[in-house]
């Protein structure tokens, strides 16, 4: 279950994520010619989550569209690559952050802390951040935008302009990490830097052993192609933060489907029809209409 293939730009065929990694290497395409997308990026939007597989219940799981993260886990569906580049390509700025890394930092650990659901089973929740600074005791998250959008009214791509301020998903994202950071542990051993020196006071971090890192500050940085900027994210206190973290696991692991979003309907939302799998809104829109008593 999951994502098992793409829905081809050329041909508007689904195409399994198998066959499309064999397309994009062959020296024939599997249609009458080959998409926009490299090899390479082919296989970094292709990997049904395998990249993934450490996340159990991820802070990005938490986010967004709830009903349509449950779904995804049991239905299979096929992506229109244009829809995951945007997911892809913001990966790069992880990656280009990895590779000027600062003395002191630690980039991409994925932490995990148990929680306990009230039926009393132990769901997994994680968190990969990007740079965790431990000299500044500072976290940094990055994210890449878009410059433009396509305004279907104007039908012209308009200028879209870098965030003002911290949205609610981002203030969720990174007030989680933090917690992570204080009552969580590391997936695996962490005792040295990006360039392999000793963290700071020799210090090692442990799987299943809290690692109790306080931060001072935590912020997001937003860069389209031609700026970025720096946003200081407001701390949310601890126990504030557990208990929404615990009122998400709980709804996304219950036995009945998260509800639908209040400000999306799947029948007529631009990001439903637009966004969400073909699969995944077909499965949504029939749970609804099952759901109706007559
Ligand atoms: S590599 Fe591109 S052209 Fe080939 S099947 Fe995949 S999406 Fe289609
Ligand atoms: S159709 Fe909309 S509400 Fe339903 S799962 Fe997809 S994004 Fe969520």
């Amino acid at each position: 279950m999951g994502q098992v293939g793409v829905i081809c730009p050329v041909s508007s065929e689904r195409v399994s994520n198998a066959d499309c990694r064999a397309c994009s290497r062959s020296r024939e395409p599997l249609f009458e010619s080959w998409c926009n997308y490299s090899p390479e990026m082919i296989y970094g939007m292709t990997d049904g989550g395998t990249s993934r597989s450490t996340a159990f219940h991820s802070t990005t799981m938490l986010n967004g569209c709830m009903r349509q993260t449950r779904l995804g886990m049991s239905e299979d569906y096929h992506v229109e690559l244009d829809r995951v580049f945007p997911a892809f390509r913001g990966q790069w700025g992880h990656l280009v952050t990895e590779h000027s890394p600062v003395p002191g930092t630690i980039y991409e650990i994925r932490f995990e802390l148990d929680f306990q659901l009230a039926d009393g089973r132990i769901i997994k929740f994680t968190g990969q951040g990007d740079a965790l600074d431990l000299v500044r005791a500072n976290y940094r998250d990055y994210k890449t935008k878009s410059e433009s959008r396509f305004d279907r009214r104007a039908n012209k791509r308009v200028y879209k302009a870098l965030p003002t301020e911290v949205g609610d998903d981002y203030l969720f994202q990174l007030n989680a990490y933090r917690l992570l950071f204080y009552y969580g542990s590391p997936q695996r051993v962490v005792d040295q830097d990006a360039f392999g020196d000793p963290l700071p006071g020799g210090v090692t971090y442990y799987p299943g052993v809290p690692a109790q890192i306080e931060l001072e500050s935590h912020e997001l940085f937003a860069w389209s192609m031609s700026e970025c900027k720096r946003y200081p994210c407001a701390q949310i206190d601890y126990r504030a933060m557990y208990d929404e973290i615990l009122r998400r696991l709980e709804i996304i692991c219950a036995v009945e489907l998260p509800p639908v979003p209040g400000d999306l309907n799947p029948a007529t939302s631009v990001f439903c029809i637009d966004w969400c799998p073909k699969e995944i809104r077909a499965a949504c829109l029939e749970e609804l209409a099952t759901a109706i008593p007559f």
